[in-house]
């Protein structure tokens, strides 16, 4: 039996940082999820991490499933892309001049995404699916886009309509400051509703330049799609010349190293991506078919720039990581892990008497205190977010750091250790006992 014994210190400094931070960054957090609002208390002001696990400004240690919101699949400061890291910082952090790691990585990504044959580094997800949509529309010349309820795409206007968990978490579906005349252009649609979709593109096609969508919405939790939707998806934005991105920011190397859309068969149109491809340092990309990359300039009309796009530091940790991941037997280990936390997490609710629906693609997975099946946005609002809260407050005393909301999905490494498992499923069933 595992002991879980866990000596934890006061959370006295980062309370004290906390209240320094708030004087002088809005709300203390420089992104809104990383605040604890959702589950009350002062958020944890983290030191240093290594493999699977997180250390507080206090010297708490947490085996840690945020990872950075899902980039560090590797574990934290993995040996191989510190080394790398500290390698390139050597030979300078930013040129503003093309490098031969650029073509690197975007040789390697369209290796792993054959959907795409060009592809074009940006500095983050928000700027994948933003720049994605711009070339979208020009290759169109349509406006109008396509998102589902609960699909986060980024915080640019026009996507932060029914967007997911930061949203949801502060009960802001849609943010002040982004103009009526860009948010007309939204069109939202319920996830997995095949039917609507046909309904909206029927009435509509020649005004829609776009589908977005996360094939596995990991931004209220960890929504799968129902079987079929993703190729009625493809059908319907085929047959009527519309654009079909997919949003692989967080899938992107998690549902499958070739993301979503290799675990499901369907070939979007244009893909974007993030998190896992930057290794923990700012990258996000977005790439396509060569006839609609050929929109983006200087190949194209279609204006997207940066001037640290393509920063050799970020690329080097990104190679690394890819590289890394692309060793046999490491997708293996990771699918292990989850198997054994997702037995154990089950197990544990079942034993503790909590109603709850777990979900997994790969490496992402979410619990949702809830007793009916989560299938889009208005089901995943079913979830308890008291009982939520007390259970992340428990994990947290325990040692154990999961995001703090709800409609977070959990991340899984391949540093993460068999003991560190049972530790977490001990954990959760002493969370459960006490909701
Ligand atoms: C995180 C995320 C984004 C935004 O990426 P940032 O790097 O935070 O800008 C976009 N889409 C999805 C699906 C995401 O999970």
């Amino acid at each position: 039996m595992i002991n879980l014994k866990v000596v934890m210190n006061t959370f006295d400094i980062s309370r004290k940082l906390f209240k320094r931070a708030v004087r002088v960054i809005p709300g203390g957090v420089n992104s809104p999820v990383r605040a604890f609002r959702a589950v009350g208390g002062n958020p944890l002001f983290i030191e240093r991490a290594k493999g699977s696990r997180i250390y507080d400004a206090d010297g708490n240690s947490y085996v840690d499933y945020v990872l950075s919101w899902g980039p560090m699949i590797l574990g934290h400061t993995h040996p191989a892309v510190i080394r790398a890291i500290k390698k390139a910082a050597d030979r300078g952090t930013s040129f503003g001049a093309p490098t031969a790691l650029e073509i690197e990585l975007a040789e390697l990504v369209l290796k792993i995404y054959p959907s795409m044959d060009k592809v074009r580094m940006v500095n983050s997800g928000t700027e994948a699916t933003m720049s994605a949509i711009r070339v979208a529309r020009g290759f169109t010349g349509r406006d109008k886009i396509i998102k589902f309820e609960g699909c986060y795409h980024g915080h640019a206007d026009g996507l932060l309509v029914k967007a997911g968990s930061g949203a949801m978490t502060f009960g802001l579906p849609d943010s002040p400051g982004v103009p009526k005349a860009y948010a007309r252009n939204t069109i939202t649609l319920p996830h997995n509703d095949v039917d609507a979709l046909k309904k909206m593109i029927e009435g509509q096609w020649r005004d829609i330049a776009c589908v977005i969508l996360e094939p596995v919405v990991g931004n209220i939790g960890c929504v799968l799609p129902q079987p079929g939707f993703l190729e009625a998806v493809r059908k319907l934005t085929r047959k009527n010349g519309i654009v079909l991105i997919f949003d692989e920011v967080m899938t992107g190397f998690r549902v499958a190293f070739g993301g979503a859309q290799a675990h499901y068969g369907i070939k979007p149109d244009m893909t974007c991506l993030g998190k896992v491809i930057g290794g923990g340092l700012p990258v996000g990309a977005y790439g396509g078919r060569k006839e609609i990359m050929a929109m983006v300039s200087p190949e194209g009309p279609v204006y997207q720039a940066g001037t640290l796009s393509g920063n050799p530091l970020a690329m080097t940790a990104g190679i690394t990581t890819l590289k890394e991941l692309s060793r046999p037997g490491v997708y293996k280990k990771i699918e292990k892990n989850c198997v054994q936390l997702e037995k154990g997490l089950r197990d544990a609710a079942k034993r503790a008497g909590v109603k709850t629906r777990f979900y997994r693609a790969g490496s992402m997975f979410c619990t949702y205190f809830t007793d009916v099946d989560v299938l889009d946005y208005e089901t995943a609002k079913t979830a308890d977010t008291k009982k939520f809260g007390v259970f992340f407050s428990e994990m947290l005393q325990s040692g154990v750091n999961i995001a703090p909301s709800q409609f977070e999905a959990g991340f899984m490494s391949l540093a993460h250790s068999e003991k560190d498992i049972d530790h977490t499923i001990a954990s959760a069933y002493k969370a459960l006992k006490k909701i």
